[in-house]
């Protein structure tokens, strides 16, 4: 089955699917962009995402290219054809096509993609077996809850994680705290049972698994805290684990060489992931 993508209005074929060279997110990474996982066929905190997309679009002064029904439909439409039943939507919209100059156009319009690929989760073994995070310098911009495309200080990040042979890099600001992953937010579990995550101001992305996880942390009454924690706090963790839309709560077993607790997926990450799951298990299909 050929995929299908989204560009500007019309479906057509992933191979077929492009954009002008002088769209600003390909010249200037004047763009936005969110990833909706869908899993058995539904979709996972789609208002929360579309939110932030917003959010992430008003901070940039992007004007909104199409109504939040529009996105929807959109959506649902990339599942059909896609034929996604696990999988991920990943859409973005920059500030459009223009000649090249720095201040913002006057006459482009928004573009908008949206492409949708399947993905397999990583089995309950596979999570249980946990990850190795490094840590490296936070070098991004100020402005890390703005879901920009900009994402190279990421992808050097995660490169550098995968020639450790780690999954994933947690990048630490200057005062020696650790902001987040290059694609996950980073949390630990202290010696005394208290769930850590730093708070959400300009440093990260506030993640909606983040806001998710906490507010499954709420409901089962455990004791969590959102402030920075520093690198030795983590070492010295009794568990800790990444989340995002693709990872869901994900448990890491060392960081930068130091075993974490009993170097095993910790009880409290594997509760919040089965919780997590329960969550996910409760929706309703987002196509028929
Ligand atoms: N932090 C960064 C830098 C990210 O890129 C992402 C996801 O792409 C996250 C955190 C996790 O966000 P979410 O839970 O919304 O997927």
């Amino acid at each position: 089955m050929s995929r299908i993508a989204y560009v500007n209005g019309q479906y057509v074929s992933h191979a077929d699917a492009a954009v002008h060279v002088e769209d600003r997110g390909y010249q200037f990474s004047d763009g936005v962009y969110e990833v909706v996982t869908v899993i058995d066929g539904r979709l996972i905190d789609e208002e929360p995402h579309l939110d932030r997309l917003w959010r992430s679009l008003n901070e940039l002064r992007i004007e909104i290219p199409m109504s939040r029904a529009s996105f929807r439909v959109v959506t649902r439409e990339m599942i059909r054809r896609n034929r996604i039943r696990t999988g991920i939507i990943y859409m973005q919209v920059t500030r459009g096509v223009a000649r090249r100059d720095h201040p913002f156009p006057k006459a482009a319009e928004p573009a908008v993609v949206m492409t949708a690929k399947p993905i397999r989760l990583p089995s309950d073994a596979q999570s249980e077996a946990g990850i190795r995070v490094i840590t490296i310098e936070d070098i991004r911009w100020p402005r890390r809850d703005i879901k920009s495309v900009s994402l190279l200080p990421n992808i050097l990040g995660k490169q550098q994680a995968k020639e450790a042979g780690a999954g994933e890099a947690w990048q630490v600001d200057k005062d020696g705290f650790v902001t987040e992953g290059t694609s996950t937010n980073a949390w630990i579990v202290t010696k005394d049972n208290r769930l850590l995550t730093r708070n959400a101001n300009n440093d990260i992305l506030n993640g909606i698994t983040r806001l998710r996880i906490l507010q499954l942390a709420e409901a089962h009454g455990l004791t969590f805290e959102e402030r920075p924690f520093t690198v030795e706090e983590a070492y010295d963790a009794k568990e800790a684990f990444i989340s995002s839309s693709t990872n869901f709560c994900s448990p890491v077993t060392e960081i930068d060489d130091k075993v974490i607790g009993n170097g095993r997926a910790g009880e409290l990450s594997l509760s919040l992931r089965k919780a997590y799951r329960e969550f996910v298990d409760g929706l309703e299909p987002a196509v028929a």
